[in-house]
């Protein structure tokens, strides 16, 4: 299927490794321009490099930095020509017991996964509406369905993102100029953040760290992982033309593995 989204360009953040590179790659695929970002420069110049030789007729313009700071915000938004597609991401808050967060835990918290996708959100959906054409599709986690207990940080932030995305989505002055706003929500990926977990693990546990992957693979219905590559694959439909109407879901990736019926 032709997606419909040939030569418009788009901003995807935290896009170096997994799952953001996932939904770079599928929408390079689909001859979309990219502006991407990651906090690693080495990493992130590998990837655009990477992705300008499997599709050489598409732009890639890569910005180095931490997307929760405001100047790099700037410095993205600054490469890219005309934003039409924002794939909002960046990387997860620790676990841990909130008994030990205090107010600055939760704050890095809500401003890289809650306040700075909304502050890109804030500079691009007039645009996009005025145009008539604009997708975003924010990274969440399952965890804002079914909550995780060690990810409260994560738990409570992405809630807030769901919370302001389900009212911004139904504005009509977005809606009925095209723009669509969703959130992509992933289970169990196979990224370096998942392998990290269990690396931790098998540090506190003794077990190995395969051991342990392969025990929590069990617990889903799948019976494995999801791949960066089927979660850029949905990324890019919901950035389609013909999903034109679908806006403010939560879509869940996960492998069946959230347990209720809706
Ligand atoms: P990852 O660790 O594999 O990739 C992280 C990427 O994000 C890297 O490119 C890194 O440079 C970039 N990054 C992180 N923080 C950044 C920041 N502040 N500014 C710019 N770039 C930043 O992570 P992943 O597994 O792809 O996860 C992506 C998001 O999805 C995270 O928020 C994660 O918590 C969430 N998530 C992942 C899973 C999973 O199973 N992988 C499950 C639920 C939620």
């Amino acid at each position: 299927m032709d997606l419909g989204i040939s030569g418009r360009w788009a901003i995807v953040c935290a896009a170096s490794k997994g799952l953001g590179k996932g939904c770079a790659q599928a929408l390079a695929a689909e001859g979309v321009n990219l502006v991407i970002n990651a906090r690693g420069e080495a990493a992130l110049e590998a990837t655009a490099a990477e992705l300008r030789a499997a599709y050489p007729g598409i732009t890639v313009h890569a910005v180095a930095g931490d997307i929760t700071d405001p100047a790099v915000r700037d410095a993205v938004l600054g490469a890219c020509p005309q934003v039409d597609i924002l794939v909002n991401n960046a990387g997860g808050p620790p676990p841990g017991d909130f008994r030990e967060w205090e107010e600055d835990a939760w704050l890095a918290a809500v401003r890289a996964n809650m306040l700075t996708p909304i502050e890109l959100m804030r500079r691009t959906v007039d645009g996009m509406a005025e145009r008539g054409f604009g997708r975003v599709v924010n990274i969440t986690s399952g965890a804002v369905k079914a909550p995780i207990d060690i990810l409260g940080l994560s738990n409570g932030a992405r809630s807030g993102l769901t919370g302001f995305v389900a009212g911004l989505a139904r504005q009509q002055r977005l809606a009925a100029r095209n723009v669509t706003i969703n959130n992509l929500l992933p289970g169990a990926f196979d990224t370096d953040r998942l392998r990290k977990n269990f690396a931790i693990g098998a540090e506190k546990s003794g077990q190995s760290a395969d051991a342990l992957a392969q025990s929590r693979a069990k617990t889903i219905p799948s019976g494995r992982f999801g791949t960066a590559e089927e979660f850029g694959a949905t990324c890019a439909f919901l950035c389609s033309v013909q999903a034109a109407y679908m806006t403010g879901q939560n879509v869940l990736l996960d492998g069946g593995a959230y347990p209720g019926t809706y």
